[in-house]
């Protein structure tokens, strides 16, 4: 047997007649539209749900342009927030009708690479905690799978509305995870290229840890104004210039912490440049699979500089979010910022999938009501 089959997986309940369900997915690489497909049934340790509000991310829209590799006859999504329909008999924590936030990322717990301490690591396969999209249908449907659901859901409390709560699934831990992987101390010269939702989050993140200055890179104005709030003290815009020059002019010299965004295969060399020696540079941004990342030696310190280089992917289960839920429970930030569009009932997925592949230019992020309000 495969060590990558799961417990999940392999322990099938019940045969039951297969019943159908629509989703909203990529038909072929950069063609997307409506499928038929059968309801995935749950296995004794997983939940089916019925999602209530969804929220389509750049990361969807990547993937339909065959970002990740070739697929077809996907449902794509991956951020929901909604009501379990169905667990597993060996389900404990969640029972039909529970109100419930998902984690975008939702390990095997029982994987060695999760064990090894990475919530995103599937044994050694690269991002293998993504399961949506990534080994199964995302959760733009009526209904989606669940594993593992006692580690990989979490209860909606009462005292945060589910638009917030949304935003922590994915927006709110990768940018985080920036943060945290730039290991921000107080009074760090933090720089976020780009400021789209995720490197907002980002900012926010950067601001929570007790950065001093934090100069967003970005031009949308909407997100300008959202960088701001959240606690960037400077914008700098790419359309004005070299980032790396503008940086060093702003803050003497460079960055102590560099958080990438958005951006593209440049960004990367940018980033490096624009961060002072002993710095860190954090990605948390897709980079294409047709991109190189290179640099001049220079930029680099001759590998002499001990400037940190990480990336790294949205950390997954239930833990991540309850955490991140009660950094807003408690009024320290406001997630629904945002969000910039609201879709009414999921025949508008298709309007709001495509917001988020053209980018409109007031575009932040885009939320759709499974069912019209
Ligand atoms: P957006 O497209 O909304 O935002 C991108 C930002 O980058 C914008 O502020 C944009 O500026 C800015 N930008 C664009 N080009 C450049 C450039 N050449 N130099 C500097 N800044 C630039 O993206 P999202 O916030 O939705 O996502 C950001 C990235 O994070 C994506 O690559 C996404 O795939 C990735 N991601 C990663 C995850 C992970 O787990 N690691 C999870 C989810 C997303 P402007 O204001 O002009 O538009
Ligand atoms: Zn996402």
């Amino acid at each position: 047997m495969s060590t990558r089959t799961t417990f999940d997986t392999r322990l099938k309940k019940k045969e039951t007649p297969p019943v159908m369900m629509r989703g909203y997915g990529m038909l072929e690489v950069n063609k997307t539209g409506w499928l038929e497909k059968t309801r995935p049934v749950a296995g004794p340790l997983d939940a089916i749900v019925r999602p209530t509000i969804v929220a389509p991310c750049s990361s969807d829209t990547h993937v339909s342009h065959g970002g990740s590799g070739p697929k077809k006859d996907l449902i794509l999504g991956h951020e929901a927030v909604g009501i379990v329909e169905e667990v597993g008999e060996l389900v404990t924590k969640f029972a039909p009708g529970d109100r419930v936030v998902v984690p975008c990322v939702t390990p095997d717990w029982l994987s060695m690479g999760t064990q090894s301490g990475k919530s995103t690591a599937h044994d050694h396969f690269m991002m293998g905690s993504f399961k949506f999209l990534s080994q199964k249908d995302g959760i733009f449907a009526e209904y989606f799978h669940v594993n593992q659901a006692d580690a990989n859901l979490v209860h909606m409390p009462d005292d945060v509305s589910p638009e917030a709560a949304l935003m922590t699934v994915d927006m709110m831990s990768t940018g985080f995870h920036g943060a945290e992987l730039a290991e921000i101390g107080y009074g760090d010269t933090v720089v976020v290229i780009g400021i789209g939702p995720v490197g907002l989050m980002a900012v926010a993140g950067a601001q929570l840890r007790g950065a001093g200055r934090i100069i967003g890179i970005g031009t949308r104005p909407n997100c300008v104004k959202i960088a701001r709030e959240y606690g960037a003290t400077d914008i700098v815009s790419y359309k004005e210039g070299d980032i790396v020059e503008q940086i060093k002019d702003l803050t003497g010299g460079g960055a102590d912490k560099v958080i990438i965004a958005g951006g593209d295969a440049e960004t990367f060399r940018q980033a490096v440049d624009m961060t002072k020696e002993m710095g860190v540079v954090s990605n948390i941004n897709f980079f294409d699979l047709s991109h190189v990342l290179s640099m001049p030696a220079w930029s680099w310190g001759l590998g002499m500089a001990n400037k940190d280089i990480r990336g790294g992917f949205c950390p997954g289960g239930a833990l991540r979010i309850q955490k991140l839920l009660e950094v807003i429970r408690h009024g320290r930030l406001d997630t629904t910022k945002i969000i910039s569009h609201k879709f009414n009932g999921f025949e508008k997925m298709e309007d709001a999938f495509d917001l988020m592949d053209k980018k409109a230019p007031d575009l932040i992020k885009p939320i759709v009501y499974m069912d019209a309000q």
